[in-house]
């Protein structure tokens, strides 16, 4: 009995339904790792290659990934890159690194190496055109992970090869250099702070959140007014918070989706011995990229913090009272879910909750929303990149808001705020649509504070 049935799976896994068999054993041995944690490279120091250079580098589970594959093509039908004509097909990666493991197994000698994995079987353009907005492995019936083995590739041409795009050399050294991803930028963390009463937490060890607020918001001009308006915000809902100035360091998340997990290790470590310094427990945060990455990877080194994002803490104070509502502002208002907030923390519910509390203001959804939201283009570091290839993915996403006629699209994360923000400029599109975070909409719209 054991051996017919090994014949008939050995037989199955050199045929197209081989998938048969692999699908369910593939979903058995799905990650339990949190949705928006990539892994981890261990003992990093002591490691002796980085990333992955051939296709027998790749772990069992990556390799019984390409086994499990149905070729439904659900996982390209939903990708921001392939739909914006970039040369990357989720589907066709898993496709091509199956052909080439089974070339690979076929070779008549080990010496034979065939064709590279890296610049043969799949081009880099391939690999850096990943925004890791995960709407694939959503979408994958059989729980096959495409992110961890593009930033594999990625980590093995950054930290082995030193082969990346120039911007990704700059976004690197900056990090590195100066502890921010924002080439140029004079601006300093303190600027924003001017005028308002906002603490450094060494002034007040009695607060209850730590406000991360992240590199963009703190220097990226647009991304300032956020930044104000959330602290007026929670001044106004009587939380005391404090915020840590120049002692915030990037919190790794570019660096790591790059394929410089060396940088983002230490970026973890430098932030984590700060926030440990000042006894830190709780921390709130309007980039869901920062969330994810201090609530999702920082506890794999030792950060154990309690991490909300602004919309979650907005959505708290409007519904207990804290903050209220009492004015309207007219007009059609669609919200947009950010990749990091929605597909890799399901956080879809409070940043709408905020929206239909506003009266007047009439939210109406763009044909993808949620689990189905469409990419802004920036994640996976891609908002350093050059987009040159195909059109421009924020362009796309801002179509969609102009075909239901939304006067406001609302985000909740500082990269989607300055893609949108070009991509409407870039459209003419002003006079018509305008981009702002949820927390500048109830600040400046709708918000009266209690007295
Ligand atoms: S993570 Fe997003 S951009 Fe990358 S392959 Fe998957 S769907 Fe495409
Ligand atoms: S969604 Fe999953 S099973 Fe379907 S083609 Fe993509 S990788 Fe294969």
């Amino acid at each position: 009995m054991f051996t017919i049935g090994a014949v008939i799976y050995i037989g199955l896994l050199f045929t197209k339904l081989s998938h048969i068999l692999i699908s369910p054993l593939n979903v058995f041995f799905r990650s339990l790792r949190p949705k928006g944690a990539l892994v981890t490279i261990v003992d990093i120091e002591e490691a002796e290659a980085f990333g992955v250079s051939k296709i027998e580098d790749f772990i069992w589970k990556q390799l019984l990934d390409l086994d499990a594959c149905t070729r439904c093509g659900r996982c390209q039908d939903s990708c921001p890159a392939y739909l914006s004509q970039k040369p990357l097909s989720p589907k066709k990666v898993i496709l091509d690194l199956k052909a080439l493991l089974l070339e690979r197994s076929k070779a008549k000698s080990p010496d034979n190496n065939g064709r590279a994995l890296i610049g043969e079987a799949i081009l880099e353009d391939e690999i850096w055109s990943c925004t890791a907005c995960r709407s694939c492995q959503e979408h994958c019936p059989a729980f096959i992970e495409h992110i961890d083995k593009l930033i594999d590739m990625r980590r093995n041409l950054v930290m082995e090869q030193a082969q990346m795009p120039e911007t990704v050399t700059g976004t690197l050294r900056s990090i590195e250099t100066r502890g921010h991803p924002w080439r140029g930028t004079m601006a300093t963390r303190m600027d924003w702070t001017e005028g308002l009463d906002i603490k450094h937490i060494s002034e007040a060890p009695d607060a209850e959140f730590l406000y991360w607020v992240g590199c963009t918001a703190a220097l990226d001009d647009r991304n300032q007014k956020v930044a104000i308006a959330l602290s007026k915000l929670l001044q106004a809902a009587g939380i005391k918070f404090a915020i840590l100035g120049d002692e915030e360091s990037c919190c790794g998340d570019p660096a790591r989706r790059m394929g410089n997990e060396y940088l983002f290790q230490l970026q973890a470590l430098k932030n984590i011995e700060t926030l440990t310094k000042y006894n830190v427990r709780k921390i709130v945060t309007a980039c869901p990229h920062g969330y994810n990455t201090l609530k999702n990877e920082y506890p794999e080194f030792g950060g154990k913090f309690e991490v909300v994002h602004h919309t979650e803490l907005l959505a708290e104070l409007l519904w207990s009272g804290r903050l209220q509502i009492t004015r309207g502002e007219h007009g059609i208002v669609t919200y947009h879910d950010s990749c990091y907030l929605g597909r890799h923390n399901d956080i879809y519910e409070q940043p709408r909750r905020i929206l239909s509390a506003i009266p007047e203001l009439t939210p109406v959804e763009m044909v993808r929303n949620r689990r189905e939201g469409f990419c802004c283009g920036a994640g996976g570091g891609r908002c350093w990149m050059e987009e040159t290839i195909g059109v421009r993915i924020s362009h796309l996403r801002v179509e969609e808001a102009l075909k239901i006629q939304a006067q406001i699209l609302a985000t909740a994360c500082p990269l989607c705020l300055i893609m949108f923000d070009d991509a409407i400029k870039a459209k003419d599109a002003e006079e018509s649509l305008k981009v702002m975070d949820l927390a500048e909409i109830a600040n400046e719209y709708c918000i009266i504070r209690p007295t």
